[in-house]
């Protein structure tokens, strides 16, 4: 099997834990007689550098042409950037929104996971942490508030909050795939005891729920579901939500890990095409130190292994890999604390290596 992997790596860490991650699945081809054909475009700053704007044209065709995306991360340091520009459209930032909407990327997934091993980086207490907590938010992200109507009057301003039955059906599609892939239930976020769009939203997912009998659905309110997440996170397995509320709760839920370094996402097109980056940024403050947690990134490709290209052990091992170093007390600097053994970016890649 072989299969077209576009990789961009960005500004800042990006080409630190994306290296990194190449390593590890050169590895994984290799164990699994797959063969897997990089192709190289640029994106954020280093695009601006080179090209002039942050999304090349040629990055997209590349995009296109592959099976799925890694991403690095994009952007220059936060207040004093080389890139700073009032023109929006030629930011960093700008390519990596044009490169989601150039793909079509409606669904972006989020796990946000407590290994065992670090379960006192949570800010939750240790007894609601247990031994480890597994969530994965499947938010919808091209429709809802941010994209609907909007007006700004001297009296007052509107956000049109809009679905379309269609736009419900595939984020529901999505998420029960997920959790047909896990632990088989899917907890249902809106509002719909307010919103008309939320009483939508729940009679689509319920039609679509037929089709997955041996998923368990919950229905949950956004509010209670922001509080139930601290309090009992366990009973969560995928939660599906629109945009707006995706993007607090993916937030809140992230935070419960306590580890930005960790976090991994993937945003799915039609089909099985995605883009799989690190939940953090481009780090400037460390970049090209070796000093970088690669395993966002690294649990990313297990993300692009499982959705875009169909081989869900290999993920798995990668995912047991990660486990297992962490629980030898290997750490990355910013996941440090006494007694850890730290190791810098490309040594972290090897640790895992090994254990793949
Ligand atoms: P950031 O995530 O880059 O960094 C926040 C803090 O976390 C920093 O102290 C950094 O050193 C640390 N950190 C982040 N990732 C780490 C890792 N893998 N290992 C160890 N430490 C890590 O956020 P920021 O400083 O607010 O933003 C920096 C730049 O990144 C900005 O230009 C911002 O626009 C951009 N950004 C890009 C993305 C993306 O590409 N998806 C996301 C967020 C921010």
């Amino acid at each position: 099997m072989s299969y077209k992997i576009a990789v961009l790596k960005g500004d800042g860490i990006g080409p630190d834990v994306v290296d990194c991650t190449i390593g590890i699945l050169n590895k994984v081809a290799a164990e699994n007689g797959t063969v897997f054909e990089y192709n190289e475009g640029l994106i954020g700053g280093i695009a601006i550098d080179e090209t002039g704007v942050p999304l090349p044209v040629d990055t997209i065709e590349i995009c296109k042409k592959s099976d799925a995306v890694l991403l690095g991360a994009v952007g220059g340091a936060v207040g004093g950037s080389k890139w700073d520009n009032p023109d929006g459209n030629l930011r960093p930032e700008a390519g990596l929104l044009g490169i989601r909407k150039e793909l079509g990327l409606f669904a972006n997934l989020r796990p946000a996971v407590i290994y065992p091993a670090l379960k006192e980086a949570s800010p939750l207490k240790p007894e609601i942490v247990g031994d480890g907590i597994d969530i994965l938010v499947v938010r919808e992200l091209t429709g809802g508030i941010y994209f609907g109507e909007k007006f700004s009057g001297d009296d007052y301003a509107y956000d049109q909050m809009k679905y379309s039955v269609e736009e419900v059906r595939r984020i529901a599609r999505v998420a029960f795939d997920a959790a047909m892939k896990r632990n088989k239930k899917v907890t249902s976020v809106e509002k719909a005891n307010v919103l008309e769009v939320s009483r939508l939203w729940r009679k689509v997912v319920l039609e679509i729920a037929k089709e997955y009998p041996e998923v368990e659905l919950v229905h949950m309110y956004v509010d209670n579901a922001a509080m139930q997440l601290i309090k009992d996170p366990h009973q969560f397995d995928v939660i599906v939500t629109g945009n707006m509320f995706g993007d607090i709760l993916s937030d809140e839920a992230a935070m419960i890990t306590g580890s930005i370094g960790m976090l991994a996402s993937a945003s799915l097109s039609e089909g099985t095409m995605g883009l799989y980056e690190p939940v953090h940024g481009s780090a400037p403050d460390i970049a090209g130190k070796d000093i970088a947690n690669p395993i966002a990134t690294i649990l990313s490709s297990a993300m692009m292994l499982r959705y875009s290209l169909e081989m869900p052990e290999a993920a798995d091992s990668i995912e047991t890999a990660v486990n297992r170093v962490l629980g030898e007390g290997y750490r990355t600097a910013d996941i440090a604390k006494d007694g850890d053994s730290i190791v810098g970016t490309v040594k972290m890649g090897e640790k895992i290596m090994k254990y793949l």
